[in-house]
Formats: C-alpha cells, structure tokens, sequence
C-alpha cells in the first residue's frame, strides 16, 4: 500500500532536478500514505540508501548504506500484516531554510566545500564515504528527515526516521560516517524558531556523541546525554552534559540500569523537556562489528522500551533515529534496527488504547 514512493522528477533517470539549498518555496514534506488513527508517522526517504542510480559506496565497504532501505520494506510488510501502524512521510529536500539552518550549527565554508565537492582526500578519509553529488543528496535528504521527524514528534507526540543520528560530525569537519550533525541543527533549528525551549538528545549509540556534544556544548536549551563504551571511537572524547560510559563486555542489566539511571538524573539537572531526541543505535550489540558491549536483541528491545516509556510516563514527544548498527549479514542488522519500530509501535499503541479508554469513561 505505502510502497509507492514519490520520486520527485528527475531522480529516476539519474538527473538532478533541484540544486543543493534551491531557494523556492515548497511544500514542508509530502505525505505519503493516507493517516490511520494513532498511527506513528514514519519518515523516509529513498535516497537514505543511496538508491539506484546513486551508486555511493564501493563494493565491500564498512557503511551498511542498503540498511535504510531494508528497515523500510520490513517495516512496510509489517504494517501489510497489521503488526505495525504508520503513516509514511517523505522529507522535502528542497526545504527553503535548509541550508540557513546547517549554517546554525557548520561552517559555511565546510558546508559549500562539501556540497560541492571541495573536501580534500584526507578530510573525506576522516568522513569514510567517497564524495558524489549522490552523497550530497542523501546527507540532505537524512538531514532533512531527521529535521521532519522532530517536527512530526512535536505535532503528534511521537515520530520515527528510517535513518539519522550522525552524532559525529562536528561545526567544520566530518568524522566517522557524518557529515552534517543531523541531530544539533534539528535541536538548534527548533530552538531558535521557538518550538521548542528545552530538547534532550539521549544517545544510545555505542560511540559517544562526541560531535553533538561539541556543537550543544554552549546551547542552554540542549541538554546531551551520551551513553556509549569509553573504549571505542572517538578515542578523544567530548564533553556531554551527561556522559556515561561504560566498560568493554557490559552486559544487558548493567546497561539498562545505567540508562534508567542517567534518565532519572537527567530529568533532575535539566528538568523536563519539550522534546527528546533519541539516537537508538544498535552497535551495542553483543555481535556488532565495531561496538565492544555485549547487549542482546532482547536487551536492545528493552533500551527502546525503556527510553519511549520514560518519555511517554513525562508527556514527552519523542523522535527516534535508527542511528550505527554494523553487521555482515544485512538481515540480522535490520532486524536489530527494527527494534526502536516495534518497540514504539507497543508503547504507542497501548498509549492509544489507554486514552481512549479513558476517554469512554
Ligand atoms: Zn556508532
């Protein structure tokens, strides 16, 4: 039903039909799929994954780029099983204040450098992808759905992205597979257009959100919460409002009581907030290739549970971002990811049931 996806004209035959940052007025996002009630809005977009003709990657590389993809149609053929309920939006990447709102948070002069091809080979090194113009469209097009996620969480209480969460990318360079810090220009941009006061980033990726930290670092209204194994990359870290870092090897209960813990104490520092964005990657797993924790599916399930649970128990909207994950076998990374979807779906649902409950009483 929601497989029909609109490309915008152009893409199919491999033309780029908007320039980077073109300045005409547009729509904010196209719905997808018609709204079922309580359904989770659910953003994607094709070019998350660099889809045909945009050959990104090179045969082999580290960077699962195909995942995006793959959580979508998964997720597609649940809902076609009635096992999960969303409503599919596509981000615009002609958003008119796109560019004014990476200026927010990255150089100017990094950003045109990019966008056009300008980073040297050693800063593309530190990056891991190769440039193309592809790669432009897919870092906007994650950018912006990360940006359309937040904004959905906020009208509707909860919202999902099929990508997002590139915690490393700092003001004026790229690092570890980010390019643009998608999850501070989402919070500096809400912050300055006053959607928001206060936003908290929990980041449960297994690397610390070293980038997110820097950039936040002098917002008042974000509060970083980074909880990630101190022995792993960046091997210089970032100062967050709150860093947890955990030992090589913690297991399920350790990290799960940690979390709950750094959430309560968050909560008392920073108070609640207006928004929380939630990076839900799945390279703590026990089998992740560059994560070094040993959590399971079922401890992952639980992560999600409890982070969607905490901000439902505040009446806080929540939107959740797929974030690392690295594995050989593609279908075992999907179904990890898949997690953060199926999780939310529960919550969200019972959610649901209870206020209508409350409702016919
Ligand atoms: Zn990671």
């Amino acid at each position: 039903m929601a497989s029909t996806i609109l490309f915008r004209k152009g893409l199919r035959s491999g033309c780029y039909p908007l320039r980077p940052f073109a300045t005409r007025s547009s729509r904010m996002h196209t719905t997808l799929t018609p709204s079922p009630p309580k359904a989770i809005p659910l953003v994607y977009h094709p070019l998350y994954s660099g889809t045909v003709p945009f050959d990104l990657l090179p045969t082999g590389h580290r960077f699962p780029m195909q995942v995006f993809r793959g959580i979508y149609e998964r997720l597609q053929e649940l809902q076609s099983e009635g096992r999960v309920r969303h409503q599919v939006h596509a981000p615009d990447l002609s958003l008119p204040y796109l560019r004014q709102r990476l200026l927010l948070c990255h150089e100017q002069e990094y950003v045109d450098r990019f966008v056009s091809g300008g980073l040297t080979a050693k800063e593309l090194r530190r990056i891991g992808f190769p440039w193309s113009e592809g790669l432009v469209w897919r870092t906007l097009s994650e950018l912006s759905g990360t940006m359309l996620a937040a904004e959905l969480a906020l009208e509707h209480g909860i919202a999902l992205s099929c990508a997002g969460g590139t915690h490393h990318a700092h003001r004026d360079f790229g690092s570890g597979f980010c390019i643009f810090n998608d999850l501070a220009v989402t919070a500096v941009g809400l912050l300055r257009e006053g959607a928001a006061r206060r936003i908290l980033v929990v980041d449960a990726d297994v690397h610390q959100g070293d980038g997110t930290a820097a950039i936040l670092a002098g917002e008042s209204g974000a509060f970083t919460l980074s909880i990630h194994c101190g022995d792993n990359f960046p091997a210089r870290k970032q100062r967050s409002d709150l860093d947890v870092s955990l030992p090589r090897g913690t297991g399920d209960e350790e990290y799960l009581s940690a979390l709950a813990e750094s959430l309560s104490s968050t909560i008392g520092n920073f108070g609640p907030p207006d928004l929380v964005l939630y990076d839900a990657g799945v390279d703590v797993h026990e089998d992740d290739s560059l994560g070094h924790l040993c959590v399971t599916d079922e401890g992952i399930y639980r992560r999600d549970k409890l982070v969607i649970d905490t901000c439902l128990a505040w009446g806080v909207p929540l939107a959740g971002y797929v974030g690392g994950g690295y594995a050989e076998d593609l279908s075992d990374l999907v179904d990890r990811h898949l997690s953060l979807f199926l999780a939310a779906n529960e919550l969200w649902g019972e959610a649901a049931r209870g206020a209508e409950g409350l409702r016919q009483q």
